[in-house]
């Protein structure tokens, strides 16, 4: 047994785990031949995976289906069986090929991790009576140690064919967004130009319009100016990545950024109906970040706030922590559904209760924006606090803080 794990241990390759362990294996079954069958999950059939000391055709042509000849058996209730001679014995499956094969005495025993089975291990003899029911007790142990060491590989397998498939997914979405910047890019001169027409129009530098005219412009310039917003947040991608947005980085003051984006954004809030509060500590400390930057994240914060909130209030705290300051903006609007909440943060998401026109890159910007200032956002509804709405919270370290500010 302790040969076995020594032999096992750092093998990582699955095929290598199975080659080790059966010639282990039959070094100790003095005499045996053998092999190691896997169980496909989808089809529920064995087939082997390694084997030594048999033909080749014998291999090719022994599979089984879970439950069928003894290692199906073995698979299915994971106990394992002894033989003394194969060619007496009754349920042998494809006993022609047991036969042209010369086996007589035969062990099989499952591979099990925890409690599902995931192979068998079968050692044969050609002479009968070869083996003993000790030699079946210890095989049995050593099958729930390559068990063990077979889903290890498994699982290692898994996790790196799921980084593969992520590295590829995130390569493929970088790919399709430097696209989409390019086609914004192109679209943006001539909706611009047109935009400008429009209101050359709308001032009437180009001759007087009837009522029927300016209000079909008017629409057109407001469709315009939406389509020129989604462009504008379509070409902040590729810029808030976070290498660029540190090469803006300089000493900012938060409370005046957090002022000026509440401050422009009150008009809004009030119009609705809605409270716009803030809490600030007396002091904070000024902050390297970029004050750009910083002020589209709280401006696309509150703007989301008071957009999906029908009345109320909308709340802005600053909490001055050790290592991090804290922004909350809390709300009692229409909150996300719980499964949208994962998924806020993602290019072009919007939830499903929403109604209000957006183009969903707001968020995900935002969260670029903050990683790149090494700090951190969640959303979560209903609000802890307040039982309703929406709560976003963010942090700044305050790693590289300048003095008080
Ligand atoms: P947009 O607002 O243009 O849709 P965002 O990326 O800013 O794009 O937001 C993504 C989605 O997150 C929104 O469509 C909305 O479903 C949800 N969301 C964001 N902020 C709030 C909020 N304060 N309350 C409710 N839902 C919100």
């Amino acid at each position: 047994m302790s040969r076995v794990s020594a032999a096992l241990s750092g093998l990582e390759d699955l095929d290598a785990i199975l080659r080790v362990g059966l010639n282990n294996v039959l070094d100790i079954m003095q005499g045996a031949i053998g092999g190691i069958l896997l169980l496909d999950e989808s089809t529920q059939t064995l087939a082997y995976r390694v084997y030594k000391g048999f033909s080749s055709k014998y291999v090719a042509d022994m599979r089984l289906h879970l439950g069928e000849g003894i290692a199906g058996r073995v698979a299915r209730n994971g106990k394992s069986v002894l033989l003394e001679d194969m060619t007496t014995a009754p349920d042998v499956a494809h006993r022609d090929l047991v036969t042209t094969e010369g086996l007589k005495a035969f062990i099989s025993v499952p591979l099990r991790a925890k409690d599902r089975v995931l192979g068998v291990i079968n050692i044969s003899s050609r002479e009968p009576h070869h083996f003993t029911v000790h030699d079946m007790h210890l095989l049995h142990s050593i099958g729930d140690q390559l068990g063990v060491a077979i889903e290890q590989a498994n699982l290692a397998e898994r996790i790196k064919k799921d980084r593969e498939e992520i590295a590829k997914l995130e390569e493929e979405r970088e790919r399709f967004l430097r696209f989409i910047g390019i086609a914004a890019h192109d679209l943006k001169a001539p909706l611009t130009a047109i935009q400008g027409f429009l209101w050359v129009m709308l001032g009437g530098f180009a001759g007087s319009l009837s009522d029927q005219q300016r209000n079909m412009l008017e629409r057109s310039s407001v469709r315009i100016s939406e389509l020129l917003n989604l462009i504008s947040d379509l070409l902040d991608i590729p810029r808030v990545e976070a290498g660029q947005i540190v090469r803006d980085m300089a000493e900012v003051s938060l409370p005046e950024i957090i002022n000026k984006s509440c401050d422009d954004l009150r008009g809004v809030a009030e119009k609705k109906g809605i409270e716009l509060k803030l809490e600030l500590p007396e002091a904070l400390p000024r902050i390297r970040g970029s004050a750009v930057r910083l002020q589209q994240v709280m401006t696309n914060l509150v703007d989301n706030a008071i957009c999906y909130t029908a009345e109320g209030a909308v709340t802005v705290r600053v909490v001055d922590g050790d290592e991090e300051i804290t922004v909350e903006i809390t709300d009692n609007g229409i909150g996300i559904p719980g499964e949208d909440l994962p998924r806020i943060f993602d290019e072009f998401f919007r939830g499903g209760n929403v109604e209000a026109k957006g183009t969903g890159l707001g968020l995900s910007i935002t969260r670029r924006i903050v990683e790149a200032h090494g700090g951190k956002i969640h959303a979560e509804s209903p609000c802890p606090q307040t039982n309703g709405g929406s709560k976003f919270t963010f942090t700044l370290p305050k790693g590289s803080e300048i003095g008080p500010g």
